[in-house]
């Protein structure tokens, strides 16, 4: 098998972590990892009964992370040749793909992705990544995080806070349009 980024590079067969067989290339250090071998691993790993809501949104995570300079080059599946095809993560300071074979399953990591998806508690989980519902959930919170931004920067950390947590308290209470209400009136003068 050859690197999906290097073509001329024979991919080394190891273990990505304990139990997860890969295929690693000694230019890039990028892995790819079989869909069997995956498929091996991953139930001992994922939690059955964790939705997809309850998985963490990579925005969130506001660490430092340097995606690999070979992050943006199309690759070909090495098992079937296939145009990989990428699935968008985006962390608070930057982005990165991941990449999945259309046609075996089989996924690519470039260097440090896989670490990173670790440690998001995300790698149990990779064939979700590349679903709607993953997606779409996301993109609401990827809007919310966006939003409380935008918020924070125009009224302080400080008062942003306390907003957030009135809204939230408001949003819990039965009556909790009437705070709403009286709000907005303050705020009609
Ligand atoms: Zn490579
Ligand atoms: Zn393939």
């Amino acid at each position: 098998m050859l690197c999906p980024k290097h073509p001329q590079e024979a991919l080394l067969t190891g273990q990505l972590e304990a139990g997860l067989t890969s295929h690693s290339c000694p230019t890039c250090h990028g892995s790819w990892v079989a869909a069997d071998d995956y498929q091996t691993w991953q139930p001992t790993h994922a939690d059955p009964s964790i939705r997809v809501s309850n998985l963490t949104v990579p925005i969130n995570h506001s660490g430092d992370f340097q995606p690999s300079r070979y992050d943006n080059r199309a690759g070909l599946c090495p098992n079937c040749g296939f145009y990989l095809v990428r699935g968008r993560i985006n962390l608070q300071k930057t982005a990165f793909f991941i990449e999945r074979c259309p046609g075996c399953k089989g996924t690519w990591y470039d260097d440090g992705e896989w670490a990173l998806l670790d440690k998001l508690g995300l790698s149990a989980y990779i064939p979700v990544l590349f679903t709607d519902e993953w997606h779409s959930y996301v993109r609401s919170a990827e809007a919310e995080f966006r939003e409380r931004t935008a918020t924070a920067e125009k009224l302080g950390t400080d008062i942003a806070e306390k907003l957030f947590e009135l809204a939230k308290l408001l949003e819990q209470h039965p009556n909790g349009d009437f705070g709403v209400a009286y709000l907005m009136r303050r705020f009609e003068k």
